[in-house]
């Protein structure tokens, strides 16, 4: 059969509208569940493997938002993808753009929750920091995010849809392989844990490095976790991007209180998973965060205690200097406390960079992200009861 050959309507299936009447998305979908739904809907079984390729370069390379763009594909099958299949991106609410350049996207997705993905654009690289789910399980008592209950994972569409609509705005499709890309990294680090939804997560960076689309190098790709050890084995294994730990302490002690999932992993587990981690180098170092609360993990021993227990491991610090939010209860370290403590890390050989905080006058800042249509905010008491009953 030509690859011209009309799908006739016999070999149609009926469209694949659900009772609710959503389409199912062929963004987020992995190139085998692309190829599945093809032939579902008819098409000949030795032109899926060329059309899928079509339809996948339409979307990551030229970032079609409408079948009827795709003009390499007949008319008619055109017309029969719009009926059976939609190309769902979460939709812009608002766009903000900060005075240092940093753009804030709210945006909403099914079930009208709304989620934050922010652009921050430096001299030698551009890089969107996405969210992985609506509000978190976790209640580290530093966070914003963490005071908004879990309302769901994304899906892959939706975390992949965080990168198709950043690069609508920066408007960045088709371009040639010398054009030097405003968004060149990816950072797992808005809100939710993503090890949490590591099965989401992981598709949709999958598609992100897929090299016949988006093309990122698994080393532009940094995913940030608080600890959830046999998660980052997986991740590992499965996504091999560059990984980031939300460390904040130096002892148990005081990990349990701020990030409370230390109570199931403690530090020496957690450590572990990182000594373990693969493809470890100098090249490809595990990034240490570090937020400078002031009087609760900011001393000189703190610093040395941080770069005795992680020695052995490639690794650097990032020191965020904390970002305030109404009610958090904790102030940001002074200056010349975090510059101390830089120093400390700084001499033990590890890079430290303290983290300029970027986006604060609009709230798009580190820990800061929390959808608007997410008011449940919950109590201080009840975030520590909570961590008490763990
Ligand atoms: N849940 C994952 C991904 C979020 S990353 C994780 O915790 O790693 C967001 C980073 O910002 C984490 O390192 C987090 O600990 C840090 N953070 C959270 N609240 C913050 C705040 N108010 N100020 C500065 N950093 C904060
Ligand atoms: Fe969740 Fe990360 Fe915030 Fe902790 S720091 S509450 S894991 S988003």
């Amino acid at each position: 059969m030509s690859t011209n050959t009309p799908i006739t309507p016999d070999v149609m299936t009926i469209p694949r509208k659900s009772v609710d009447g959503v389409l199912p998305n062929l963004i987020g979908m992995m190139r085998p569940d692309l190829a599945n739904a093809l032939a579902e809907i008819g098409t000949p079984p030795k032109q899926i493997k060329m059309r899928a390729g079509q339809i996948w370069q339409w979307i990551y390379v030229k970032g079609a938002r409408r079948f009827d763009e795709m003009t390499n594909l007949s008319k008619d099958f055109r017309a029969l993808l719009a009926e059976n299949f939609s190309l769902t991106r979460p939709e812009i609410v608002t766009k903000q753009v900060s005075e240092d350049g940093t753009r804030k996207y709210l945006l909403r997705i099914a079930g009208g929750h709304e989620v934050e993905a922010v652009y921050i654009p430096e001299t030698d690289r551009g890089t969107l920091c996405i969210s992985s789910q609506i509000g978190c399980t976790l209640t580290c008592t530093f966070c914003h995010t963490g005071t908004q209950k879990l309302v769901r994972n994304l899906t892959p569409a939706e975390i992949i849809g965080q990168v198709l609509v950043a690069r609508d705005d920066l408007e960045e499709w088709d371009r040639p392989p010398s054009y030097k890309r405003l968004l060149s990294n990816i950072v797992l680090m808005g809100m939710g844990e993503p090890l949490y939804n590591t099965d989401n997560v992981r598709d949709a960076m999958l598609i992100a490095m897929d090299n016949e689309g988006i093309a990122l190098s698994r080393r532009r790709i940094t995913l940030s976790t608080s600890g959830i050890v046999p998660e980052i084995i997986r991740a590992g294994e499965e996504i091999g991007c560059m990984l980031a730990i939300s460390f904040h302490a130096t002892t148990d002690e005081v990990r349990d209180v701020l990030v409370p999932i230390n109570r199931k992993h403690k530090i020496a587990e957690l450590l572990e998973a990182c000594r373990n981690y693969p493809r470890l180098s100098n090249s490809e170092r595990i990034t240490f965060e570090y937020v400078m609360l002031k009087d609760v993990n900011d001393t000189d021993a703190d610093a040395r205690r941080l770069v005795n227990l992680i020695s052995g491991i490639p690794a650097k610090i990032n020191l965020i200097p904390f970002n305030p939010w109404p009610g958090s209860g904790y102030e940001r370290s002074d200056w010349k406390r975090i510059e101390s403590f830089a120093d400390i890390v700084n001499k033990a050989g590890y890079a430290s960079p303290v983290r300029t905080p970027r986006g604060e006058d609009i709230m798009a800042a580190c820990g800061q992200l929390k959808s608007a249509t997410e008011r449940a905010r919950k109590s201080r008491k009840q975030i520590a009861a909570e961590i008490e009953g763990q």
